[in-house]
């Protein structure tokens, strides 16, 4: 089907200088998920915009995360488990997570309320089936993106995850029983499996006490992933805003208008995927959106020679992942609630160094070549927002939280298929993922005092 007839809305520029450019649709974000985004609907045909406020793309989470692809290990964070160890997490050095109460502003107790509410077994097992179903779906369709592009985006395949304690290894192994009917493949191994399956862990201060192996999961340098994406939009005439921020979206009567510190664009449709910047932008045309944002933080070693080969893998006690990126090692953790300082702080770092010098000790006097923190954009429940809000032409893929990386493929997908066929279809069920009566009332007051970047 021809995306350019569907859409019927030519985009242009409300300014007197006669540069119009018709446009069907406009992406506001150029991070992994915008660009994934402008790339499926170009590849249909239609005539897309992508608009970044930074002067190049993928400045923000999508630079320098962990690389991982979770196919078959994605999981929401709000866990029975995640309830389990929030006390003992209270005293412990290395927990993974941080509230700092008095930067994160009033606005975020009804998102930590909602959070707190999807921790039940109930919820848990709905908002995993749903999260599950995406990322599987996402890593077809990034094969396909590799494919149109002719270029390998994700070469790295096979995790493993491991457990410091007998203890947290059978709850996860408990829980995983109780999900059989997901089907996901994994195979679960003992301490001597762990070392069988990556003899470099021999190395390790520690001893695993089990894992998980899956080896349909992948791994990639996602910023290297968005470098060839916008290349590809270049190249194949979609436009591209750099340095311009939306500041406003206003909805008409069969159109939207985006209001940039330059000019105003007339456009036929919008989507927001501006990560933790689609809240304030959203607000902008009476969208609540319940989008927290979580800073976690990353180190970038020289690889020791053997963890260059893979496979990758992730420190399930402490929630610290490593992923090998060519001659790189890529360490990525740490979940701080406290509002949207996303300044790098040196006892953060510090918890992922020692994390990584437990399994690979090699690594003690490494200095990092990248220090990095970053905010995700968290929803209560874990799930992405995908889809038309309303019915104003404004749709919504953001929301991706520690997982925007494994799910743009699938999430553009989602939305493009609304957009062109103008209504919620296509290979997989995408209602967990709309912007319902629920999920929004977790986000009545969050953040009310940010305004849109630029
Ligand atoms: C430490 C860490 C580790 C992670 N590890 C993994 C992992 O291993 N696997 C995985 O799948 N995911 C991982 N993630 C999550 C993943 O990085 C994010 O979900 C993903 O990058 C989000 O992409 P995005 O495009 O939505 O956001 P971003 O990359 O932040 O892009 C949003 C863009 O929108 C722009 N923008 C904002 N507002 C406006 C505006 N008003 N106008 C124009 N532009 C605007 C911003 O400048 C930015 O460039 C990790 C995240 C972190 C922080």
């Amino acid at each position: 089907m021809n995306g350019r007839a569907q859409a019927g809305h030519a985009t242009t520029r409300e300014g007197s200088d006669g540069d119009s450019h018709p446009i069907d649709v406009a992406i506001v974000g150029g991070g992994i998920i915008g660009l994934a985004q402008a790339h499926e609907l170009l590849r249909r045909g239609f005539r897309v915009a992508l608009f970044e406020s930074h002067v190049s793309c993928a400045t923000q989470a999508s630079h320098a995360n962990g690389g991982q692809i979770s196919a078959e290990s994605a999981t929401p964070w709000m866990s029975p488990q995640i309830r389990r160890e929030l006390p003992r997490w209270l005293f412990d050095r290395h927990r993974p997570v941080s509230l700092q109460p008095l930067r994160m502003g009033w606005g975020t107790l009804p998102w930590l309320a909602s959070a707190l509410g999807n921790t039940s077994q109930r919820r848990y097992l709905v908002n995993h089936s749903a999260l599950h179903t995406l990322a599987r779906y996402s890593l077809g369709i990034w094969k396909d993106v590799e494919a149109d592009l002719a270029t390998q985006l994700v070469p790295g395949s096979g995790v493993l995850y491991l457990y410091r304690s007998r203890r947290e290894w059978d709850r996860a192994q408990a829980l995983l029983a109780r999900e059989r009917d997901l089907a996901i493949r994994v195979e679960t191994l003992d301490p001597d499996g762990c070392l069988k399956r990556m003899p470099l862990l021999r190395q390790s201060k520690i001893q695993a006490a089990g894992g998980f192996w899956y080896p349909d999961d992948r791994f990639g340098d996602c910023a290297a992933a968005c470098d060839k994406l916008l290349m590809h939009l270049t190249r194949n005439g979609a436009r591209v805003h750099m340095d311009e921020a939306v500041r406003a979206i206003e909805p008409g009567q069969g159109f939207v208008v985006l209001v940039t510190g330059r000019a105003r664009y007339r456009v036929g449709q919008v989507v927001i995927a501006a990560g933790v910047g689609s809240a304030a932008l959203a607000r902008t045309a009476a969208i609540r959106l319940p989008i927290c944002p979580v800073k976690g933080y990353t180190r970038t070693y020289p690889a020791p020679p053997l963890a260059c080969e893979g496979p990758a893998f992730a420190d399930l006690s402490r929630k610290v992942v490593f992923t090998p990126l060519g001659d790189r090692l890529r360490a990525a953790g740490m979940a701080v609630f406290g509002g949207f300082d996303d300044r790098p702080d040196e006892q953060y770092l510090s918890r992922i160094h020692d994390t990584a010098i437990d399994w690979l000790p090699g690594l003690r006097d490494t200095a990092s070549q990248l220090d990095w923190a970053c905010l995700r954009a968290m929803t209560p429940d874990g799930l992405p927002i995908l889809g038309a809000v309303g019915s104003a032409g404004i749709f919504l893929n953001v929301g991706h939280g520690p997982l925007g990386w494994t799910l743009a493929a699938g999430a553009a997908r989602i939305v493009a298929d609304e957009i062109e066929s103008g209504k919620h279809a296509g290979a997989i069920d995408s209602a967990p993922f709309r912007l319902d009566r629920d999920r929004r009332s977790a986000g009545w007051c969050v953040f009310a005092r940010v305004s849109p970047a630029g």
